[in-house]
């Protein structure tokens, strides 16, 4: 396999679970060097797409996202309730935004009620946050 960053590793290490012979090459010097190192850590859950009403993004986010922390888990041999959160995140709404906090907030309540079906549907609950909460009015 090419690519030792959070992809190639991670399906490495199920491919060698499932028994397969891997190797797992990169052109760096250590693996995890590129984009895998130098991103923010957030598990996105789909709250900043709110300009999609179709909602298929939204829900790719929660399944990708919502999946990934049993996958950490079995790969670290660490409980997923066991997993470092960071604060609360604040988003806040520019009163020239192309959409009005009414909107946004319609949005973040549809992405809740996803993230809850969503563990319902798959009996988990890996430390998703708690539903959002609006801090101001208009
Ligand atoms: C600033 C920043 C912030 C981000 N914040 C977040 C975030 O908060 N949450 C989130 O989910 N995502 C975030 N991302 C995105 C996330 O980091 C990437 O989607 C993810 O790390 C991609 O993983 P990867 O394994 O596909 O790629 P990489 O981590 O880039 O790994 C690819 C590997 O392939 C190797 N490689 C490339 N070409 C070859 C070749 N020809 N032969 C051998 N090896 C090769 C590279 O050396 C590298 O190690 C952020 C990204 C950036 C840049």
């Amino acid at each position: 396999m090419l690519g030792a960053g959070i992809a190639g590793c991670i399906t490495a290490l199920e491919l060698a679970r499932q028994g397969h012979d891997v190797d797992l090459i990169d052109n760096g010097k250590i693996p995890m060097s590129q984009a895998s190192l130098h991103n923010e850590g957030k598990l996105h859950l789909g709250y900043v797409y709110a300009a999609d009403k179709s909602g298929p993004t939204c829900e790719r986010m929660i399944e990708g996202a919502l999946s990934f922390l049993p996958i950490l888990s079995q790969i670290t041999g660490v409980p997923a309730s066991s997993f470092a959160q960071s604060k609360p995140f604040l988003y806040g709404v520019p009163r020239d935004s192309q959409m009005s906090p009414d909107e946004i907030a319609a949005h973040f309540s549809r992405v809740d009620t996803a993230i809850a079906k969503f563990e319902r549907e798959h009996e988990t609950d890996a430390g998703t946050p708690a539903p959002h909460r609006r801090l101001t009015g208009n």
